[in-house]
Parts: C-alpha cells; sequence; structure tokens
C-alpha cells in the first residue's frame, strides 16, 4: 500500500518548513512507501525554494511546480494527477487541517470507506465573517444544488485509488473538488476535526476568490439559477392575470383614458412570457452545459489486472 500526501501552496514558504517535518512525523509508520507532494502554485515568495530546501532532508518529498497561479483547485487537481499513491491525502499548507489525523483516517479507510473527509466543528482563529459567510455558503449550496455536498467540509481528506481515479475523470474546467468528491459516490465518511488557525502567512481567499469559488460551486453542480427564469415567468403571468381582472374593471366602473388598459395588459403579459421563453432558453443552455462538461456517466467500481505495483518513486 503505498500512501501519497498532497498539498497545494501558494507564496507559503514560511510554513513549508514545519509543514514538512509534521507530515514527515504523520507518515512515519508508512514511511517507506509514501510520498508527499507539494504543488507549488505559481509563488511570488520563496516557496519552491523552501521546498527544493526540504527535498535535501525529507527523502520522501515529491516537489510539482506549476508554471503560474492556477487557483487552490486546479493545484490541487496538479498534485492529485501526479499522485501515485493507493491512498491519498489532500490538505491544506497551512496546517489548519491537523495531519496527525492521518493514522485515524487510515484505519477508518481500513474498515472499507473509500473516502474519510473531515469535517469542521470548530474554526479556530478565523473571523467571524468568514465563519458566518461559510457557514452559510454550505447551506446555500446544498438548497442549490442537485448532489448533497456534506456541509462545513474542506478538501482535507483521504481518499483511495478508485475515488481519486473516478474524480480525475471528470474533465470539468471549473473544478470544485469537493463537491465532485461527493457526486462521485463510493463509500464515504466524515471524522471530525477542530479547524486550527493559520500557522503563519495569511489567507490566500479574500472575498473576491471567496465569491468566485461560491459561483464556481454553485454552477458546477447545479442548473437550478437557470431555472429561475421559469418561475419568474410563472409569477409574472399570475401577476398579469390579476392584472386583467384589475384593469376589465377599472374600464367598467371607472372609464380610464382609452389606450391604457391594452398598454398595461400587453406590457406585463409580453414580459411574462419573454421571461417564460428566456427560462425555456436555460433549460436548454442547462443541458447543454452539462453535457459539454463530458463527465462519464458511471465508474466501473472494481477492476482485476496484472499485479503491478504502483510505480515506486525510489527515495533518492
Ligand atoms: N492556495 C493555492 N493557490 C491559490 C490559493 C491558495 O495553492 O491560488 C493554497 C494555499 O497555499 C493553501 C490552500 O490553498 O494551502 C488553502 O488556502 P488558504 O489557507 O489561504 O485558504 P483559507 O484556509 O483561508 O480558506
Ligand atoms: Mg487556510
Amino acid at each position: 500500500m503505498y500512501l501519497s500526501i498532497v498539498v497545494p501552496c501558494m507564496n507559503e514558504q514560511d510554513v513549508i518548513p514545519t509543514l514538512v517535518d509534521r507530515l514527515a512525523v504523520a507518515i512515519e509508520p508508512w514511511k517507506q512507501d509514501a510520498e508527499i507532494v507539494l504543488v507549488d502554485d505559481g509563488s511570488s515568495d520563496g516557496t519552491w525554494e523552501a521546498i527544493q530546501d526540504a527535498c535535501l532532508h525529507c527523502p520522501n518529498l515529491v516537489g510539482v511546480r506549476l508554471s503560474a497561479n492556477r487557483g487552490h483547485q486546479v493545484a490541487l487537481t496538479a498534485g492529485l494527477e501526479a499522485a501515485k499513491g493507493d491512498r491519498i491525502m489532500m490538505l491544506d499548507a497551512d496546517l489548519q487541517d491537523p495531519p496527525e489525523l492521518l493514522s485515524d483516517m487510515m484505519r477508518m479507510m481500513d474498515n472499507g470507506y473509500d473516502v474519510v473527509y473531515g469535517r469542521r466543528i470548530e474554526r479556530q482563529g478565523e473571523t467571524l465573517f468568514k465563519r458566518a459567510t461559510a457557514y452559510g455558503f454550505y447551506r446555500f449550496l446544498n438548497m442549490m444544488s442537485d448532489v448533497p455536498i456534506p456541509r462545513d467540509t474542506g478538501d482535507f481528506r483521504l481518499v483511495n485509488r478508485k475515488t481519486l481515479d473516478a474524480v480525475l475523470a471528470m474533465p470539468e474546467r471549473s473544478r470544485f473538488i469537493r463537491g465532485m468528491f461527493a457526486w462521485a459516490g463510493f463509500r464515504q465518511i466524515g471524522i471530525e476535526y477542530r479547524r486550527a488557525p493559520r500557522t503563519m502567512g495569511e489567507t490566500k481567499y479574500p472575498l473576491r476568490a471567496m465569491l468566485r469559488f461560491a459561483i464556481d460551486a454553485m454552477t458546477s453542480f447545479s442548473t437550478k439559477p437557470l431555472k429561475l427564469a421559469t418561475r419568474l415567468s410563472f409569477a409574472s403571468l399570475g401577476v398579469s392575470a390579476l392584472m386583467a381582472i384589475y384593469v376589465a374593471y377599472s374600464l367598467i366602473i371607472y372609464q380610464t383614458a382609452p389606450g391604457w388598459a391594452s398598454v398595461v395588459l400587453a406590457v406585463s403579459f409580453f414580459s411574462g412570457v419573454q421571461l417564460l421563453t428566456l427560462g425555456i432558453l436555460g433549460e436548454y443552455i442547462g443541458r447543454l452545459y452539462v453535457e459539454a462538461k463530458n463527465r462519464p456517466l458511471y465508474f466501473v467500481s472494481e477492476e482485476l489486472r496484472e499485479a503491478t505495483p504502483v510505480s515506486i518513486r525510489k527515495s533518492a
């Protein structure tokens, strides 16, 4: 059993030494068959040099450097594609997710689970704003999403090769990895932990990045926003029907100016119709969108093949 740990890093030069130390301790029981994949996501500080340095001390280390900053989720994908393990753990570089949970996660996986995801029961040292928006986000996402996505779950998880290959087979460009793992299915279980404050450096998720992340999440897992127009059109048609009654009434009772009634009716009715057609278009675009993503329809859960061990990188 070969183990991979994947960590995306962007401008994390100060954290890398501590990170590698903590990870080296965590993988101790498996260190003969383990690798730590650090992905440098186009950092502008000394992250890559820090990774190179760490490589000198830690034989299990693998460094992957991206040509430019591609964002957290893409960097993570790059690491997952580079990983050779039969089991793969992913976590953030800032040590908010304790690597020490690895042995518990491994034990749970031994019991037959395919994914053991970390579930934050507490977030220490994060602003009230971050906690509140995160809380709202996971609940709203689940309202909109067609796949239930475990709440308060980040990318901190241990997955097996089967699940990882399933997720890597999804070709979409806007990647919301925790949702993709949820969508993949298989046997999943959560493990609760307290999220520590960031050890060093600062968050790479300012409000703008959080919003983009939320929109990616929403549009990758739901076409409900597109369908909003259809619902609006029904509401609008309903209102225009009520208005028709009112218009007829005032025509008879108040003798309103000629032309008024037909204008009001036409405006309200046709705006309703316009929204309806927009809604229909939305339905089609939504389906096209899902098609264009070209996700495989099913996954082969098991495969028999020649017992070829994964190519195990010889520690230098
Ligand atoms: N990260 C990355 N590329 C980016 C932004 C972030 O690789 O463009 C990494 C970052 O180094 C960290 C992880 O993604 O390992 C999560 O980022 P951060 O801890 O800043 O997010 P927060 O915990 O504040 O939500
Ligand atoms: Mg963090």
